[in-house]
């Protein structure tokens, strides 16, 4: 397939901010392409070279790509310079320039969507000496062929800028739109951006976000929906060794409610205050998941030893929460103490003695060969509590109350907070377990008013003695249906100015200069990437921020390692919690 088909695609993407005529372009590109080309243009339509659940990055610098353009072009530096300053985007210099060169050469190749994919991906490889030049070449090679419009889009894709707002729910749709049209008999129309379908529509929409969560690659779902249809998306089952979408949790503010919402009597758990850990065992082969999927094994020596130890059976996938505590007075210690315990990459040893986390065990999703999905929750625990053998400060069975009484949950709920817990969660005893979606199976019960995890999209130099320092932060949260981020507010508070009492601002600014996308004088946008927890005391309604809203009394409570940005706080919820405060 040549590039250029797909560059009318992210053109037509660009054209519009509406979903269903988003979704209708890339159904249809979906329909026209072989299935070798697909993950690489699932991908690119995201804005990324690999599935979600691989980390590696490009690592091309804006210098670089410049660079790169000049080569291709063979134009002065001061004079891509120039038209940088004037365009403001490497991506539309190289269109320019490139255009500016062909009016001159009339050279052109044809570039297929493989050569270019292939090109960028083989950036990630190069590391090491000399690797600044062999990235230019890859990229120069790519842009000596492109055309005007092509060349600005391996340019965004090299530095990964590209965004045409197609989130997991476009891409969803668009399989569906594209693989089931006449099972779901979908009718678009254009002109008044409209569809119609019939009743089917949400069993098919069901299956593939089903066969997502299981899969967390919609290049391996697409292909899937395309050759195997609907009873190959749902005999997909789970792969002992893979990553798996966490079940979330909804929130009620009244036990009553909480009953209402699982049905009575419930299981009542204490609400620990860690990190989420999806452990899959086979046999003597451990491996640790975050729910945002990392593989963080080799830094957590001592679950994987309480694991092997104290859990009977030989194949499972459980599903826990790892809580950090003070080894010397036994006390837990908050989540921000051992979140840098999830990237650590050295002294893992001695940090798993000093920072040892204890295991505490709430679910099961395979066992013996047996996908668990599906068994209600009563049975998974019981499985639970046959296989796992407690060892306080090593690994525990979650705390359990089964009971329909107000009372006695409330109780339990007050003996949480005691014991220094978040709350506690009310399940319902007859659910299945459901990756990755808020279902209602599993219901958070803790202090109203709870903070919000917000995204960091711009920051800006201190003054005085924190000059040097980035010190005020922009936050955003979420707007799904945009896959855009949203300003919510600025904090500067919550942050040290000494680096051994917390979190502090020269920690902050180091993290966030790595991530600078463009500076405006004091001030500096940066790569929506870095998740906090914000504490506050309301939310208004304010003109000045993008999502309409505003926080009062904004403090950064912690950081959110183990979030990615696209799990932080929606527009939703803020309005949720707006609305709630008014009741
Ligand atoms: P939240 O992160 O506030 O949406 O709350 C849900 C999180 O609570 C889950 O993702 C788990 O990491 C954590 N958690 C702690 N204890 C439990 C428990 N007993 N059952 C389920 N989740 C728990």
């Amino acid at each position: 397939m040549k590039y250029s088909e797909l560059v009318m695609v992210f053109e037509q993407l660009e054209s519009t901010s509406k979903r269903l005529t988003k979704t209708h372009y890339i159904a249809d590109l979906l329909k026209k392409i072989p299935t070798e080309n697909l993950p690489m243009i699932i991908y690119m339509l995201q804005g990324r070279l690999f599935p979600p659940t691989d980390e590696r990055t490009l690592g091309v610098a804006d210098k670089t790509a410049k660079k790169a353009i000049e080569i291709a072009t063979g134009l002065p530096e001061k004079k891509v310079i120039s038209e940088w300053k004037k365009l403001g985007d490497l991506g539309k210099v190289a269109e320019v320039l490139v255009k500016e060169k062909k009016q001159r050469t009339l050279f052109s190749h044809t570039l297929t969507v493989k050569k270019v994919f292939d090109n960028l991906r083989k950036l990630v490889e190069i590391t090491g000496a000399g690797s600044v030049d062999r990235k230019l070449k890859l990229i120069a090679e790519l842009l000596t062929s492109a055309k005007p419009k092509e060349a600005k889009f391996i340019i965004k894709t090299a530095l990964e800028q590209l965004r045409f707002g197609v989130g997991e729910g476009v891409v969803r749709d668009a399989i569906v739109w594209a693989y089931f049209s006449k099972e779901i008999e979908l009718k678009y129309d254009e002109k008044k951006h409209d569809i119609s379908y019939n009743e089917n529509y949400k069993k098919y929409v069901k299956a593939v976000e089903s066969t997502y969560d299981l899969m967390n690659d919609y290049a391996g779902v697409a292909k899937k929906a395309k050759e195997k249809g609907l009873k190959g998306l749902q005999k997909t089952g789970i792969t002992l060794g893979q990553p798996i979408r966490a079940m979330l949790a909804l929130k009620e503010d009244t036990v009553k409610d909480c009953f209402k919402r699982v049905g009575s009597p419930a299981a009542i758990e204490y609400k620990y205050d860690g990190f989420r850990m999806i452990i899959n065992k086979d046999g003597s082969d451990i491996k640790i998941f975050t729910r945002r999927l990392d593989n963080v094994t080799k830094q957590f020596p001592e679950v994987v030893k309480a694991i092997r130890a104290h859990v009977s059976a030989r194949q499972c996938i459980l599903d826990a929460e790892a809580v950090g505590f003070d080894p010397k007075t036994k006390e837990y210690k908050p989540f921000q103490n051992i979140s840098q315990r999830i990237k650590r990459k050295y002294d893992i040893a001695m940090l798993s003695k000093k920072l040892p986390v204890e295991l505490h065990i709430f679910d099961i999703l395979f066992y013996k060969g047996e996908n668990l999905l599906e068994a209600p929750f009563k049975k998974r625990r019981q499985i639970l509590e046959k296989i796992v053998s407690s060892k306080k400060w090593s690994i525990q069975l979650a705390k359990q109350i089964v009971t329909s009484n107000e009372k006695k949950a409330s109780e339990f709920y007050s003996k949480a907070l005691e014991l220094g817990h978040e709350g506690v969660m009310f399940k319902n005893l007859a659910s299945p377990y459901q990756p990755g979606s808020r279902v209602g199976h599993m219901i958070k019960f803790k202090p109203v008013m709870e903070p919000l995890d917000l995204v960091i999209v711009a920051a800006e130099w201190g003054t005085g003695k924190r000059s040097g320092w980035l010190t005020s932060y922009v936050l955003a949260c979420l707007d799904p249906k945009s896959g855009k981020f949203l300003t919510v507010g600025k904090a500067s508070t919550g942050l040290k100015e000494k680096e051994e009492q917390g979190l502090s601002f020269k920690a902050m600014t180091k993290i966030l200069r790595s991530l600078v996308r463009a500076e405006h004088g004091r001030k500096v946008d940066v790569h929506p990437q870095i998740v906090i927890e914000i504490a506050f005391n309301e939310i208004q309604k304010s003109p000045t921020y993008k999502s309409g809203y505003a926080l009062r009394f904004p403090r950064i409570t912690k950081i959110r390692d183990d979030r990615g940005p696209n799990e932080c706080a929606t527009l939703a919820d803020v309005k949720r919690m707006y609305e709630q405060q008014k009741k």
